[in-house]
């Protein structure tokens, strides 16, 4: 086994599972009514390790819509359908140091990285463009939940009306990058738009996400059907941005700090990848000021104090 005493490691994920609820702080997101809605209380964590071991404790079977966790796994798909080059001629690879949904670009007028949102729109227009919305959804549904090994996935449809209500700035992201002349040409952008936050709307449980983290972890091949879902550059790519940008304005502290690929999304999820070892899925809905969820950097920041999990341990 990839963790010998996995009892003895279980046990340590209890206590930093329990130390964690007592965090109160944070604010659960409100921009839409269908987030705000979200119980504070909620707290779940869950473990998939690369040889298939399992660890769940709390909401772990309570779904909640991926939100900004699906644009690591959406680039790493557009990856393996594009290639790397084709991708990044129209996205960038570098941390923007600015707000995920700040309107600007990099010097060479693309979108800074596939993190962000101009950058996961654009990633959205790179996927099957030449298919109608109806089969780019069931396309990318599929590969899903090819990703999660067919366990829980979800899409809710109220999130979807609600974001698709209030995406002003994504319409505005959308826009620029037209007026720019970012797209490919043909990208019918309304459909793009939606295709976003479709994305977006995607349902998880805590414990399909941790499978779908494991996925990454173990180069793309899902542990438990050995499917290989994602060609192993396209982890690399991704398990890189996500080192440098998963964590919106903390990931330069998170990689310091914490030292792994991550990805942290407005509905309070957490993924994080320790590569070739396991996948972990946090959730729980308060957030901090910079949008990360406060058990959720609470969790790995403990993990990483009991473990060398830290990419540059071991030294
Ligand atoms: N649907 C959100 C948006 O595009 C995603 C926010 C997030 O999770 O960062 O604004």
């Amino acid at each position: 086994f990839i963790i010998p005493d996995f009892r003895g490691f279980c046990h340590h994920l209890d206590q930093i599972y329990n130390s964690c609820k007592n965090n109160t702080n944070g604010k659960v997101a409100s921009y839409i009514p269908q987030l705000a809605r979200l119980k504070s209380e909620h707290w779940a964590v869950s473990v998939c390790t690369v040889d298939g071991q399992r660890y769940s404790n709390g909401d772990v079977n309570v779904p909640f819509t991926l939100q900004s966790c699906s644009k690591p796994l959406t680039y790493a798909m557009a990856l393996g359908l594009n290639g790397t080059d084709t991708m990044h001629s129209y996205v960038g690879m570098e941390p923007s140091g600015r707000y995920f949904n700040e309107l600007c670009l990099d010097y060479n007028n693309k979108p800074h990285n596939p993190m962000i949102n101009a950058g996961a729109i654009m990633t959205a227009a790179l996927v099957k463009p030449h298919l109608s919305a109806a089969d780019r959804f069931d396309f990318i549904f599929n590969m899903y939940r090819r990703l999660a090994g067919d366990e829980f996935l979800g899409f809710n449809n109220a999130v979807f009306l609600s974001e698709k209500e209030c995406a002003d700035r994504n319409f505005a992201l959308a826009y620029f990058m037209r007026e720019n002349k970012c797209f490919p040409e043909g990208t019918r952008l309304h459909e793009t738009l939606d295709f976003y936050f479709q994305l977006c709307s995607l349902e998880i449980t805590a414990e399909s996400g941790a499978v779908m983290a494991a996925t990454l972890a173990n180069g793309g091949i899902n542990p438990l059907t050995g499917d290989p879902v994602l060609t192993v550059d396209a982890v690399r790519n991704t398990l890189t941005l996500m080192h440098s940008c998963g964590m919106y304005n903390y990931s330069g502290q998170f990689a310091f700090k914490v030292g792994l690929p991550s990805k942290s999304g407005v509905s309070g999820c957490v993924l994080l990848v320790i590569p070739n070892t396991m996948g972990i899925c946090l959730w729980s809905p308060p957030l901090d000021n910079n949008g990360n969820s406060c058990r959720g950097v609470q969790f790995c920041m403990e993990l990483v104090s009991r473990f060398n999990f830290h990419n540059f341990d071991n030294l």
